[in-house]
């Protein structure tokens, strides 16, 4: 039995695997992808990470896994089927074994909120993505829709711009929500152009996309606007199927809990972006990660472990 269980290998649970490394807690953390990182490996640059200013986000990934790698953590490649989180035997059931532990750090992240549009699902990975940084390639010389008004928006349209003809950023308010240096860059940009007010109300395309239907939220305008590519980045849906009934959440699905990473059940914890929380960064699911382990070793000497 390990002293703790760690699934996911973002920032939160591969921090949670440094700290616990070096509390010689024995533990195991659980991936599902092989590429560690989670969010931050899509990333093209992170420029907000202290200490690595303009690193880009999969050698983030790589460093986050090399130094709890270093440090002697032993990491699966599993897909977590189910979860048994009550009593003091944690069981987590895998594709492959059943593992159980003292506790468990759930630091499964979160995913791309889906558009919820006919033709959405028909034409992903054939011209409707929620990855910027991972197919804009695919795009160059093209024209291109960003859905969104957050951060990841912006963002994705400055990346975007950089090889597309044209890059169209569908919003459906007249006010971006993404930080104001963003703002800045994409407002000067002469390859985007801001579609204020605007919501996409279905995705055409005969086996790629070609078009969107638009409509002016204000004006009750209709428009079709002829792109090959559409990126959705209208935020995140937490992770957390695999913990439901189990553990208390907010209305959205985010575990709850606060600094502590504490859940509503004893020896389960949550770091990173699955748990409930002001601000989800990767400075701040790395803070989770730490908190978590701490958590978890009062917990442990609680119970004489440790
Ligand atoms: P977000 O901040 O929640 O923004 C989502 C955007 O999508 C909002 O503009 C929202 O519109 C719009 N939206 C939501 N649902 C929609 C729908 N059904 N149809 C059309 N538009 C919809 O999400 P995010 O941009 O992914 O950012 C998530 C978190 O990560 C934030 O805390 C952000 O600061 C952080 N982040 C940071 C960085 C960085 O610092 N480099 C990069 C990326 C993300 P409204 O504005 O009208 O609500």
């Amino acid at each position: 039995m390990y002293d703790m269980i760690i699934i996911g290998s973002g920032p939160a649970g591969l921090a949670a695997a440094i700290y616990g490394q070096r509390a010689k807690l024995s533990l195991l953390v659980i991936e599902k992808l092989p590429m560690s990182g989670g969010q931050v490996a899509n990333t093209y640059e992170v420029d907000n990470y202290p200490g690595l200013p303009g690193i880009g986000g999969y050698e983030l990934g790589e460093k986050f896994r090399g130094h709890a790698g270093a440090l002697g953590a032993a990491v699966v490649c599993e897909e977590v089927r189910s979860v048994c989180l009550s009593g003091d035997e944690k069981q987590v059931i895998t594709d492959k074994e059943t593992y159980t532990a003292r506790t468990v750090v759930a630091a499964t992240g979160a995913w791309h909120r889906r558009l919820g549009v006919p033709g959405e699902e028909e034409l992903r990975g054939m011209g409707v993505s929620y990855c910027a940084t991972c197919d804009g390639a695919f795009f160059r010389g093209k024209d291109v829709a960003v859905i969104g008004g957050g951060d990841t928006a912006l963002e994705d349209a400055l990346f975007l711009a950089r090889n597309c003809r044209k890059v169209y950023l569908v919003h459906r308010r007249d006010a971006l929500r993404g930080a104001r240096t963003l703002q800045e860059k994409v407002l000067a940009s002469e390859k985007i152009e801001v579609l204020w007010d605007t919501v996409v109300e279905r995705i055409e395309g005969e086996g790629q996309v070609e078009a969107l239907l638009l409509q002016n939220k204000k004006t009750q305008e209709a428009g079709r606007l002829l792109v090959s590519g559409v990126f959705a980045a209208i935020g995140m849906q937490p992770d957390s199927e695999l913990f439901k009934g189990q553990v208390e959440m907010d209305e959205n699905g985010y575990i709850r809990a606060g600094e502590d990473c504490a859940t509503s059940v004893e020896g389960v914890f949550a770091a990173g972006d699955v748990r409930t929380k002001p601000l989800r960064q990767i400075v701040t699911a790395a803070a989770d990660g730490a908190n978590a382990v701490t958590s978890a070793e009062r917990y442990l000497s609680g119970r004489g472990i440790g």
